[in-house]
């Protein structure tokens, strides 16, 4: 951890208790606005002893359910109906979020690409510094909402990633199964360093990421999954009272546990053209199988380029929008997870 102190400022003491909103204030001198800042909206409602648990939407932009779900709770939430501390920050990359675009349009930096950060870096590194030096060390779990963004179309999902340390493991699994998504996944990641995700888990703290959301839309059935699924993890670490909303008692097929094992689960387009997937999101696919394939709309001589499934699976993760560049994601999937 950096020892040089953040440039970000708040009104907000993180020991007080009640409920307090206010803003992270971060300084961004700009041609429009000598002394400017950038204010990043955030609640914290504390309530006496009991754990802390960080909510954050927004690290990307485009992704529009968690931001919205996070909204509701940050205004709903009040200290005497808590036990803990409960800290929202909805829009964590507000720049970004403002854009609707992924990466922050003043640094074309992704958020959850470069933790810890950095207290003298770019604005999104900023961002990422003071919350892994500030607000990471204060919590006992931290729960991030994403959505597919621009790009990407999938089935919602609640994850984790497979841990080391056995008890992190199995509180972070109670954990992910408490939020009652249709899919509980364990993953193994193909995206890198810098992800919020590692830096919490280094910390030896719960981290769970959903992706809640598709295409750059906003769909009324995934916002009530995620409102339903923030208030099933407050419940579960004992910070609400009250009742689980499972997902049988709203009728529904309870949550299928599933992993993405393996780098063969994830499918790139190997050609830049309009990208024709043959199966629907759910549909079972066997290897070797043809995904979908790539058609090259400047020249009808040319035959599509097929995406051959690497492994079997269920198609968890679609592309977004009919158009590919080479390199893009067009297919995850996803094979059931035995826990015995
Ligand atoms: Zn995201």
């Amino acid at each position: 951890m950096s020892a040089k102190p953040s440039p970000v400022t708040t009104t907000i003491d993180y020991e007080q208790e009640g409920k307090q909103r206010s803003y992270l204030r971060l300084p961004h001198s700009r041609n429009s606005s000598a002394w400017g800042s950038i204010l990043i909206p955030m609640t914290v409602v504390k309530n006496g002893r009991g754990p802390t648990v960080l909510f954050t939407g927004g690290l990307h932009g485009g992704e529009y359910e968690g931001v919205v779900s996070l909204m509701k709770l940050s205004r709903e939430l009040q200290p005497e109906t808590i036990q803990g501390r409960v800290i929202i920050i909805p829009a964590l990359n507000l720049p970004a979020v403002l854009a609707g675009q992924r990466l922050s349009p003043i640094d074309n930096k992704d958020l959850n690409r470069v933790f810890p950060g950095a207290w003298n870096g770019t604005t999104t590194q900023v961002i990422a510094h003071y919350i892994h030096d500030v607000v990471l060390p204060l919590c006992d779990a931290v729960i991030d909402l994403h959505a597919g963004g621009y790009s990407l179309s999938l089935i919602p999902y609640m994850s984790m990633h497979y841990l080391a340390d056995e008890t992190q493991n199995q509180q972070t699994f109670a954990a992910m199964q408490a939020f009652e998504a249709p899919v509980s996944l364990m993953i193994k990641e193909i995206s890198g360093e810098g992800l919020l995700d590692y830096a919490v888990e280094r910390m030896g703290k719960i981290f769970l990421c959903a992706e809640v959301g598709s295409a750059g839309t906003l769909s009324p059935t995934v916002v009530k999954l995620a409102d339903i699924g923030v208030r099933n993890l407050l419940k579960h670490f004992g910070i609400l009272e009250g009742e689980m909303m499972t997902r049988e008692a709203q009728g529904l097929p309870p949550s299928r546990l599933m992993e993405v094992p393996s780098a063969k689960n994830y499918h790139i387009a190997i050609a830049g053209g309009i990208y024709e997937s043959f199966f629907e999101l759910g549909d079972w696919i066997e290897a070797n199988q043809t995904i979908g394939q790539i058609h090259f709309p400047e020249n009808f001589t040319w035959e599509p380029q097929p995406i051959i499934a690497q492994t079997s699976g269920v198609l968890l993760c679609t592309r977004g929008p009919g158009f590919v560049e080479i390199g893009d994601s067009v297919a995850v999937l996803a094979q059931d997870l035995d826990v015995s």
